[in-house]
């Protein structure tokens, strides 16, 4: 007797998992771009440059002069699952210096968009490869010139996913998102030069000169990068807690914005949000802002490993730590001390 005939369950085809599967990772225009720079500083690149068009939903575009890639690692890193970055979850356990390593980035975007890719090898002459790869399909893969790095091009983002198409924003909350992931590596990598351009009009460019300072000044302009002061705390000068170090830039109170946006904080070198960094921040500055009001703040903690919870799914940024408690104060202590040496805490009493 056969079962089957008798059930509405059945197998989904592989073009529609994947398609599925994609929305997972790759939600919006600035999910696409985060994996892509990702990839780029991956591969140790010092220069990338990151292109959109109508906010990401006409086309991407992020050029690298990383590593490169051969034609066979080029037919390869399309596929699902392939990766150069990991072989086995014991490489997990042993922390992951590499910003990506599920290898699903590249194959995802494929099945969602019209992708094509341009790579050369560093250090290989002659011509590169350029592989197109349409609807989960490689559909030409021919030599190509260009520069040693990778050109990654995604055209009409979910042009076979209306319903995904559907739910994105107007043009300009798109290149919000966008500019805000560009913003987050730019700030975090100032020896690597970055540069974002939004319908032909450059948004930012960094140097790539390796000093903090000049990233903010490249990035939010000269009236922000003059209003910052340093944080520099670790060891003995910050309060118990599992923090190691805190360290980065942070506004003078009278500059400061509406929106939490300019809140960059890193824990161990990656972009994430937590309520306890937040809070710590928000703390030191006490009433110096108004209500709803944000200072720009750069600032990067370095835990052990194991006192913050790595969520290594691709899309959460935000996480937690064991002692949230004692994350908010070690925070609050640091900023605080910075205000307070540049007597920008008015209303606190000077100290000894
Ligand atoms: P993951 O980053 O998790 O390994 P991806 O799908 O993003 O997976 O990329 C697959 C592989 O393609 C990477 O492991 C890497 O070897 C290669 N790759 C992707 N982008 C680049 C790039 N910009 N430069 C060099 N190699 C790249
Ligand atoms: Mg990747």
């Amino acid at each position: 007797d056969d079962q089957r005939a008798n059930t509405d369950i059945h197998q989904l085809d592989e073009d529609t998992v994947a398609r599925i599967a994609a929305g997972e990772v790759v939600e919006r225009p600035a999910s696409a771009v985060k994996e892509l720079v990702e990839n780029s500083l991956d591969a140790d690149a010092s220069s990338v440059d990151v292109t959109v068009e109508e906010g990401g939903t006409e086309s991407i575009r992020v050029a690298d002069d990383g590593a490169g890639m051969s034609e066979v690692d080029l037919r390869a890193a399309v596929r699902q699952h392939t990766t150069s970055k990991i072989d086995g979850l014991e490489d997990l356990a042993s922390g992951v210096a590499t910003l990506g390593f599920r290898g699903e980035a590249l194959h995802t975007i494929g099945s969602v968009s019209r992708l094509t890719i341009k790579s050369r090898p560093r250090n290989a002459d002659g011509a590169g490869t350029k592989l197109v790869y349409e609807g989960g399909e490689v559909t030409s893969v021919e030599p190509a010139g260009c520069p040693a790095g990778t050109i990654v091009e995604v055209d009409d983002l979910f042009y076979n996913t209306p319903a995904r198409r559907k739910f994105l924003k107007t043009t300009a909350t798109e290149f919000a998102h966008v500019n805000r992931v560009v913003t987050r590596y730019a700030l975090a990598n100032p020896d690597v030069a970055v540069s974002l351009t939004h319908d032909g009009r450059e948004v930012f460019a960094t140097t790539g000169q390796g000093d903090l300072q000049a990233a903010v000044l490249s990035v939010y302009g000269r009236e922000v990068a003059s209003a910052m002061i340093p944080v520099d705390a670790d060891g003995e000068e910050l309060p118990p807690g599992p923090l190691e170090s805190v360290s980065g830039l942070v506004s003078h109170p009278e500059t400061n914005r509406s929106s939490r946006e300019y809140l960059a904080t890193y824990v161990n070198g990656r972009a994430v949000t937590a309520d306890a960094i937040r809070e710590g921040i928000m703390g030191a500055y006490g009433t110096q802002l108004g209500g709803d009001r944000y200072p720009f703040v750069t600032l990067f903690l370095e835990v052990p490993g194991d006192a913050v919870d790595v969520n290594v799914h691709p899309r959460k940024r935000e996480v937690r730590f064991d002692d949230d408690d004692a994350v908010r104060r070690q925070v609050d202590a640091a900023v605080e001390s910075a205000l307070l040496e540049h007597g920008l805490l008015r209303s606190r009493a000077p100290r000894g």
